[in-house]
Order: structure tokens, then sequence, then C-alpha cells
């Protein structure tokens, strides 16, 4: 009675991949990365999923944070990128948030502040990366000042790797170099790890990781890797044919006509479009799976509707159900084929696709 563009959430998967994580380093912790609405996954449905066993949960901003305390998590909320504006700073002590601290400038606006609790600061490195984070060599003395402070409780060390999902690559062993040295004899724990550096990095789990897409069960890597290997799919992104039509030898599919038929092909219109999130940069080719086949996309995506290759693929009629990504095709594979990552496809489902959750 409804259109059938939705995804199904599988909170298990999510579940499975996050003691995934764990199992990498049982003597450390891990902080569920769940921003940007658990990367499209919805960060509520998430966090209640996982907060039993999580340590901690990580957000964007403070707006992410509130949503989860609203909904009664319990567990530690790490502001990533910290605060944006010193007002915030009320509220990340009063309801206990952990927050990023990446200049020195925000180290004196948390000295100055009238805060009802001391905070749990994470003091940044940029080691490398060059976005966010303290010089390392102003990060002994950043260190020194935020243990002077009264407004400041506990301290985490802390950088981020710009290519930890490259393995053969010098950068993440550079980066490791110059935090071991900016951050040699500070009595603090460290938290280095995104997913890639979980999976592939032993030296960089230390006492706290931060895995956030391998939760969702999407290998950060473009090959096979043993750990990544091991994760499940949490999304499936399926909808249904409306449509099926004969196209033949010279006959053109869709917008731009940028796909023609070289020999009969049976082609299914499917209910889903880029306004749903499926990338319109999706080439013909991209890979998809219908009853127990993988087949293909043919054509433009439009807003509402795509094309799809049903040719041999006979009890593909109108009402079958196509994945576009899942655990038969995954969105790690399907990414290339639109010059994208499996970050972006899970973030752009937008709000008119229907979310379903299993496993709760
Ligand atoms: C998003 C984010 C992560 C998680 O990265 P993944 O590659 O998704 O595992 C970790 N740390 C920081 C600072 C982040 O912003």
């Amino acid at each position: 009675m409804s259109r059938a563009a939705k995804i199904t959430v599988d909170l298990d998967a999510i579940r499975h991949n996050y003691r995934l994580a764990r199992s990498l380093n049982t003597a450390g912790n891990a902080v569920a990365i769940i921003k940007a609405n658990a990367y499209g996954h919805n960060a509520v449905k998430v966090a209640k999923a996982l907060e039993a066993e999580a340590d901690a949960f990580g957000v964007a901003c403070i707006e992410e944070a509130v949503e989860l305390i609203d909904a009664g998590i319990q567990k530690p909320v790490l502001l990533l990128e910290g605060y944006f504006e010193t007002s915030e700073l009320d509220y990340i002590s009063e309801h206990g948030l952990w927050c990023a601290v990446h200049s020195l400038a925000q180290i004196e606006q948390i000295a100055v502040a009238t805060l009802s609790k001391p905070i749990t600061v994470w003091l940044k490195m940029n080691s490398g990366m060059n976005r966010l984070g303290v010089h390392p060599d102003d990060y002994q003395a950043a260190f020194k000042r935020l243990k002077q402070l009264d407004n400041v409780s506990d301290i985490v060390l802390m950088t981020h790797f710009a290519s930890s999902d490259e393995l053969d690559k010098s950068t993440t062993d550079e980066q490791l170099a110059v935090f071991n040295k900016a951050a040699e004899g500070l009595d603090a724990p460290h938290c280095l790890a995104n997913s890639a550096a979980v999976l592939a990095w032993s030296d960089a789990r230390r006492d706290w990781m931060r895995p956030g897409l391998m939760l969702y069960g999407a290998t950060p890597f473009p090959d096979a890797q043993e750990n990544a290997d091991k994760l499940i799919p949490a999304m499936t992104l399926t909808s249904e044919i409306i449509a099926v039509r004969e196209v033949q030898p010279g006959e053109c599919v869709g917008y731009a006509s940028s796909f023609c038929a070289e020999e009969p092909t049976r082609v299914a219109t499917v209910a889903l479009g880029y306004a749903d999130g499926y990338p319109r940069h999706a080439v013909t080719g991209t890979p998809v799976w219908i009853n127990g086949h993988r087949s293909r996309i043919i054509g433009r995506v439009s807003m509402d509707m795509l094309g799809i290759d049903i040719t041999g693929i006979p009890d593909a009629d109108v009402g079958t159900e196509v994945e576009f990504w899942g655990k038969n095709v995954t969105a790690a594979e399907v990414a290339p084929y639109c010059g994208t990552i499996p970050y972006t496809l899970f973030t752009l489902i937008t709000a008119r696709v229907h979310k379903r959750y299993i496993n709760e």
C-alpha cells in the first residue's frame, strides 16, 4: 500500500561488530562512534542496542549528545569535535559529557568558565592530519595546564589518523611516532584508532578505540583484510520493481539515454532514486542483488526511480524486491561505482525511505 523503498537495520549485526572491535584489544575500551545519526542507522536505536556493552558513545556535536541524553542513555558521551561555543560548557559539565579540546585557546576558555562540576577532557593532538588538534610542540604544556585547572577532572590523550585505511602507506606509522614522542611521559590513557586502525594497526589500539564505520559492518579497506572480513553489514537498502519492459538493440533507457541496448534487454524500473539517497553518480554496471542473482544498474539514476537489468532473471517481475546494498552486495562494494565511500552511502539516506529495525 505504500512505496517500497526502505532500509532494514540489523541491530544484532552492530552488536557483533562492536564485539569484534573489543575482541581485538580485550585490555582496552571502545567508544562506539554514533555521530551523524549513527551513520544513518539511527543513533538512539543503535545506542540502545549497544548500551549494555558499549564503554561510551561518540558524537560530533552537542545536539547529537542531547538527543542521546534525552533518550535516557546513561553511558558517557564524547563530543569528538569538542564544543563550538563556550555556552555549551554548562550543559557539558552538568551532564558529564566528555569533551575533545583541540586548541590552546579552548584550554584558557575552560580555565575561566564557571562550571557546576569539573569536566573530562580529551586533549587532541594534531599528529599530521592538519585538521584539528594542538601542535605536538605545545602538547606537553597543554597537558600540564589542563592538570592545573579545577574545572578539569580526567584527561585522555587523543589523535586521529589521516590514512589508516591505506595499509601500504607510511603515514600512520609517522603519525604514531609523532604522537608517542609528544605524549611521552604523560600519565593519561591514549585514544588513537578509528575503524581502519582498530582493524589493522595493532599498535594504535591502546586504552580507548573509536570504531565508527566498522560498527555498521562496512570495511574501510579496498581489499580483503582478515579482521574486516568478519564484519556483518547492518543496513540493507531495498525497494521493489514497479514496471518491466523489453528493450531492443538501439533503444535507450532513462534520462540522457546514457544506456542504449546492444542486445534484447529486460529492464526493470525500481522505486528508488537519488532523492532517497541512492547516489545519482552510480554508473551503469553498479551491482544490485535480486532473487539470488547479482545484476546491475542501467542508465541514469532518476530522482525517484532507476533501471536495473533483469535479463536472464525470469522470476523477477513487478513486486520483486531488489537489494541495493546489504549482506549480498555490500555498501563498500557499491561505493566505488559511485565515486564515493560507504560512509556517504549510509549517511545520505533521506527521510522518506522507510526504516525497519530487526533484532533490537
Ligand atoms: C568519525 C570519527 C571516528 C570514527 O571513524 P571511522 O573511520 O568511521 O571508524 C573516530 N574518531 C574521530 C575523531 C571521528 O571524527
